[in-house]
């Protein structure tokens, strides 16, 4: 640690504790390269909001998403990340040397920074949603990770764009009928992916309706929607409900530095996790927006921890 005149200088800094970062960690770890990780807001990312992880390799019988965290995070300290709880607030990326500033105040120096700082889900804000939603008793942000338990059931997803439309036609495959409420008048998404809607029969369209209310004490038990040109009130009795109105990078305090889209999400190399600024890395959902699955955000978490070696490599800092 540091004292008040001389912050703490670290090889690899690592901001946030998903798959991403607990995955850069155990990479960077192994690789003698010390690193110190802040877990962030949310310790463990989105998947310690979601309940059964069932497509995850290695584990056959499914299980958590806090477990599944907690395992990651026991594996990343087994090889002595200095994992730490407190969230970063600002970031200076001029000179060679990183500057991290962390909620209490507290500046670290680092030659590498992974950011795995991830992504949330966008909501609707209703109270019957995030209860239902928090309890885990059928509102849902990823029709691919949870679509599985609704099988044979009758669902609902709200949403226009290409997530919505994609996660529709994923959930027709297991369901019986699915439910999908725009609140205009037409799609966001692409024509490929609407034409993929239109052609689905299970597919039931809403147009210019939204949802006022999601039905059910401790789990869903149908939803109340209202017609926005007619005020028309329908209630659809669904066992699931899912919520595909976008994702937020969590990637604000680097907008003054790194490249990103107009989401948010932060360019990388091709092939690569380099940003546009030296020794400065990106993993997982923070830039990634069309497969965010917690696999392909640990393989993005390993190829950043690999680029941070080879980059202290290279610059013989290890
Ligand atoms: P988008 O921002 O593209 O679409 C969000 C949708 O949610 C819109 O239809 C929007 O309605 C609707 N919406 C937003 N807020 C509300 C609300 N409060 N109530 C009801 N509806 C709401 O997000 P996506 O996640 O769909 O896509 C993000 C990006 O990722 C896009 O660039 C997309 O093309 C890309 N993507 C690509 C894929 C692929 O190539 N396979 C797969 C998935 C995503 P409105 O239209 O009225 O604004």
């Amino acid at each position: 640690m540091s004292n008040q005149n001389t912050p703490e200088h670290v090889k690899c800094l690592i901001i946030g504790s998903g798959p991403a970062g607990y995955t850069a960690a155990i990479y960077a770890a192994r690789a003698d390269l010390n690193p110190v990780l802040y877990q962030g807001m949310e310790p463990g990312g989105q998947l310690t909001t979601t309940t059964e992880v069932e497509n995850y390799p290695g584990y056959p019988d499914g299980k958590t998403g806090p477990e599944m965290m907690e395992d990651f995070m026991n594996q990343a300290k087994r090889f002595k990340t200095d994992i730490r709880n407190g969230f970063v607030t600002k970031v200076n990326f001029t000179g060679p040397v990183h500057k991290v500033w962390v909620e209490d105040g507290t500046e670290i120096h680092a030659d590498t920074i992974i950011i795995s700082t991830g992504a949330s889900a966008k909501w609707l804000g209703l109270p019957s949603e995030q209860k239902l939603r928090m309890n885990g008793g059928g509102v849902s942000a990823c029709a691919v990770c949870d679509g599985f338990f609704y099988r044979g059931q009758e669902v609902a997803i709200t949403g226009g764009g290409d997530t919505a439309a994609e996660e529709a036609t994923y959930l027709a495959k297991l369901c019986t009928k699915v439910h999908m409420i725009l609140r205009r008048d037409e799609f966001r998404a692409s024509k490929a992916m609407q034409k993929r809607v239109l052609n689905t029969k299970n597919i039931e369209l809403h147009y210019n309706n939204e949802v006022q209310e999601v039905l059910g004490d401790q789990v869903v038990e149908g939803l109340r929607i209202k017609n926005n040109i007619n005020g028309e009130e329908k209630t659809l009795a669904v066992t699931g409900f899912f919520v595909a109105i976008g994702h937020k990078p969590n990637t604000d305090i680097f907008k003054d530095w790194l490249d990103m889209d107009d989401v948010g999400y932060l360019k990388h190399k091709p092939n690569s996790t380099h940003t546009n600024i030296e020794g400065v890395f990106v993993s997982g959902d923070a830039g990634d927006k069309i497969y965010r699955q917690a696999v392909t955000a640990a393989g993005t978490g390993c190829m950043a921890a690999l680029d941070a070696e080879r980059y202290l490599a290279a610059k013989e800092l290890i």
